[in-house]
Protein backbone atom coordinates (compact mmCIF):
# COMPACT_ATOMS: atom_id res chain seq x y z
CA UNK A 1 0.00 0.00 0.00
CA UNK A 2 2.94 2.33 0.99
CA UNK A 3 4.58 1.27 -2.07
CA UNK A 4 1.92 2.46 -4.43
CA UNK A 5 1.51 5.48 -2.85
CA UNK A 6 5.05 6.72 -3.61
CA UNK A 7 4.62 5.26 -7.06
CA UNK A 8 1.37 7.67 -7.66
CA UNK A 9 3.57 10.61 -5.42
CA UNK A 10 6.05 10.39 -7.85
CA UNK A 11 4.56 9.83 -11.27
CA UNK A 12 2.43 13.40 -10.36
CA UNK A 13 5.54 15.43 -9.76
CA UNK A 14 7.69 13.46 -13.13
CA UNK A 15 4.67 14.44 -15.08
CA UNK A 16 4.59 18.02 -13.60
CA UNK A 17 8.10 18.36 -14.04
CA UNK A 18 7.70 17.23 -18.07
CA UNK A 19 5.17 19.91 -18.34
CA UNK A 20 7.30 22.89 -16.65
CA UNK A 21 9.79 21.34 -18.70
CA UNK A 22 8.17 21.65 -21.93
CA UNK A 23 6.55 25.14 -21.20
CA UNK A 24 9.43 26.27 -20.17
CA UNK A 25 11.14 25.04 -23.32
CA UNK A 26 8.85 25.24 -25.89
CA UNK A 27 9.12 21.42 -26.65
CA UNK A 28 5.26 20.74 -26.61
CA UNK A 29 2.28 23.21 -26.82
CA UNK A 30 0.69 22.74 -23.22
CA UNK A 31 -1.90 24.49 -22.35
CA UNK A 32 -0.66 27.15 -19.58
CA UNK A 33 -2.54 27.84 -16.81
CA UNK A 34 -0.79 30.76 -16.22
CA UNK A 35 -1.76 32.35 -19.51
CA UNK A 36 -5.63 32.29 -19.55
CA UNK A 37 -7.72 34.16 -21.21
CA UNK A 38 -9.28 36.30 -19.51
CA UNK A 39 -12.70 35.34 -19.57
CA UNK A 40 -12.79 32.09 -18.45
CA UNK A 41 -15.08 30.69 -15.67
CA UNK A 42 -13.48 30.02 -12.71
CA UNK A 43 -12.89 26.11 -12.68
CA UNK A 44 -10.24 23.57 -14.07
CA UNK A 45 -11.19 23.84 -17.78
CA UNK A 46 -9.70 26.79 -18.91
CA UNK A 47 -8.43 27.88 -22.66
CA UNK A 48 -4.99 30.19 -22.56
CA UNK A 49 -4.01 32.97 -24.91
CA UNK A 50 -2.38 30.54 -27.54
CA UNK A 51 -6.16 30.21 -29.42
CA UNK A 52 -6.62 31.01 -32.83
CA UNK A 53 -10.21 31.22 -32.51
CA UNK A 54 -10.85 27.87 -35.09
CA UNK A 55 -13.95 27.69 -32.90
CA UNK A 56 -13.75 24.01 -32.99
CA UNK A 57 -13.55 23.06 -28.86
CA UNK A 58 -17.31 25.34 -29.61
CA UNK A 59 -18.69 22.64 -32.15
CA UNK A 60 -17.25 20.30 -29.73
CA UNK A 61 -18.92 21.27 -26.32
CA UNK A 62 -21.12 23.82 -27.04
CA UNK A 63 -22.36 23.79 -23.94
CA UNK A 64 -19.25 24.74 -22.56
CA UNK A 65 -17.21 26.92 -24.42
CA UNK A 66 -17.96 30.08 -26.60
CA UNK A 67 -16.12 32.64 -28.96
CA UNK A 68 -15.37 36.02 -27.54
CA UNK A 69 -17.91 38.99 -29.33
CA UNK A 70 -15.20 39.90 -31.52
CA UNK A 71 -14.24 36.06 -32.72
CA UNK A 72 -10.55 36.02 -31.72
CA UNK A 73 -10.74 33.44 -28.91
CA UNK A 74 -12.93 30.92 -27.44
CA UNK A 75 -13.45 30.84 -23.34
CA UNK A 76 -14.80 28.00 -21.06
CA UNK A 77 -18.23 30.20 -20.41
CA UNK A 78 -19.66 27.51 -18.26
CA UNK A 79 -17.17 24.80 -16.30
CA UNK A 80 -18.74 20.79 -16.97
CA UNK A 81 -21.49 19.94 -14.83
CA UNK A 82 -21.63 16.36 -15.49
CA UNK A 83 -19.49 13.44 -17.09
CA UNK A 84 -21.51 14.15 -20.42
CA UNK A 85 -20.50 17.73 -20.86
CA UNK A 86 -16.71 16.71 -18.60
CA UNK A 87 -16.47 13.85 -22.01
CA UNK A 88 -16.94 17.12 -24.29
CA UNK A 89 -14.90 19.13 -22.69
CA UNK A 90 -12.04 16.71 -22.77
CA UNK A 91 -12.35 16.14 -26.25
CA UNK A 92 -12.13 19.50 -27.24
CA UNK A 93 -9.10 19.85 -25.23
CA UNK A 94 -7.78 16.43 -27.36
CA UNK A 95 -8.93 17.76 -30.52
CA UNK A 96 -7.69 21.18 -30.16
CA UNK A 97 -5.02 22.34 -32.83
CA UNK A 98 -3.10 24.17 -30.34
CA UNK A 99 -3.44 22.82 -27.36
CA UNK A 100 -5.25 25.90 -25.89
CA UNK A 101 -7.01 23.68 -23.66
CA UNK A 102 -6.35 23.05 -20.49
CA UNK A 103 -7.69 20.98 -17.27
CA UNK A 104 -6.37 21.66 -13.98
CA UNK A 105 -8.48 18.98 -12.81
S1 LIG B 1 -10.14 24.53 -30.40
FE1 LIG B 1 -8.37 25.58 -29.46
S2 LIG B 1 -7.69 27.06 -31.00
FE2 LIG B 1 -9.74 26.41 -31.60
S3 LIG B 1 -11.08 27.97 -30.68
FE3 LIG B 1 -10.94 26.27 -29.20
S4 LIG B 1 -9.26 26.81 -27.81
FE4 LIG B 1 -9.10 28.13 -29.62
Amino acid sequence: MFLTSTIVIENDLFVQNIQSYYIVYGGLNIADNTNKVPESSFGPYYVDEECIGCELCVDTAPKNFKMTDDGTHAYVHKQPENDSEKEMCDEALASCPVDAIGNDG
